[in-house]
């Protein structure tokens, strides 16, 4: 349920609800609006004397959560939610639409550097690249592991970019955190949830990717983890779903976006690059992306996409990229956005 406190309540107010609150084993989660403070209650209300709370001081009423993601959804928090990201702290979910973009795997420091000035000059805000990969085959490349996070750390520094990196298990959190600007949550692992509690504990915005196979009510039960394990700043990410159709990869469902608008007010990218698998079906997607109302996009982009270690069939070039990107701004200019 939320507490809706009347405008003008002060601090000594609202913190006298978070006691009631908190007397009734519920967990409290304070949203300062604009012009009202509401107190997000959080756990069994069944034991709960809602009149007691309703009677205190500056209480304006009380309202049920509908939605079974409580923090994640738009009627505890109307406002949308900014993920400021990277050393330029570039808001993810405001009026900017911002690109990460960067190889499917970090490869080298030669491959991940020249790729990272590319998308830096392309206008790009972020830098992606996997250091710890999670590969379908276990002969696959796995990824260059913590080489990887140093070769990124060190793009971030010469660019200035925002680094986008996975951690694909519970012992990869830490070492992710700690070097990268956002940890990403992959596909596979959207309904990992102690490792989904972990990422709500790193410290870092946390890029989740949606399941191939989650509804998107799972899938906003999988953010709901993070924040509710103390971590607000959850980008959400439209990867594509699996379904019966053999010319893509994946199929990118992108009336998710508008839906997910709706039901929440927590950021969305959406990757065309993982979503169709082709690179010649990406910038068409990408227009449809921003046009739908998505905040940014997640793109693989490789100097050589021929031989890339993985994923290089839906990998862009540095030039289609920087060719896409005024058509981009010009979409994101006709639906009210910036880029
Ligand atoms: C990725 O973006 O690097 C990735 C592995 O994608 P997904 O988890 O969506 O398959
Ligand atoms: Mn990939």
């Amino acid at each position: 349920m939320i507490v809706v406190m009347k405008p003008g309540a002060t601090k000594q107010q609202v913190q006298h609800v978070i006691d009631l609150v908190r007397e009734y084993g519920l967990k409290d989660h304070v949203i300062h609006g604009t012009d009202r403070t509401v107190v997000a209650c959080i756990g069994d209300k069944r034991m709960v004397d809602k009149g007691a709370i309703e009677n205190a001081p500056m209480v304006e009423r009380i309202v049920p959560i509908l939605a079974p993601y409580k923090m994640a959804s738009t009627e505890v928090k109307r406002t949308r939610t900014e993920v400021a990201i990277g050393p330029k702290q570039f808001p993810i979910g405001g009026r900017r639409v911002g690109v990460v973009a960067g190889p499917c795997a970090v490869e080298s420091r030669e491959q991940l550097l020249r790729t990272a000035d590319a998308v830096a000059a392309a206008g790009a805000v972020g830098l992606r690249g996997g250091a710890y990969k999670p590969r379908t085959s276990p002969y696959s490349f796995q990824g260059l592991r913590e080489e990887g996070l140093k070769i990124l750390r060190e793009a971030r520094e010469r660019t200035g970019l925002a680094i986008v990196t996975e951690a694909i298990g519970l012992e990869e959190i830490a070492p992710v955190a700690e070097a990268a600007d956002v940890v990403q949550i992959g596909a596979r692992n959207m309904q990992h949830y102690p490792l989904l509690e972990a990422a709500g504990g790193c410290g870092k915005p946390v890029l989740l990717k949606r399941g191939p196979s989650a509804k998107l009510e799972e899938w906003l039960l999988a953010a709901e983890y993070v924040i509710n394990a103390g971590n607000t700043q959850v980008i959400l990410c439209e990867r594509g779903i699996r379904t019966f159709e053999e010319y893509v990869r994946f199929t990118l469902p992108l009336s998710a976006v508008p839906e997910l608008r709706e039901r929440t007010h927590l950021p969305v990218l959406v990757d065309p690059s993982h979503g169709t698998g082709h690179a010649h079906l990406v910038p068409a997607m990408c227009r449809a992306a921003i046009a739908a109302g998505a905040d940014g996009l997640l793109l693989e982009v490789h100097p050589d996409p021929e031989h890339a270690l993985s994923d290089g069939a839906q990998s862009l070039t540095p030039a289609a990229l920087t060719e896409m990107m005024s058509t981009l701004k010009r979409i994101a200019n006709a639906v009210g956005r910036e880029m």
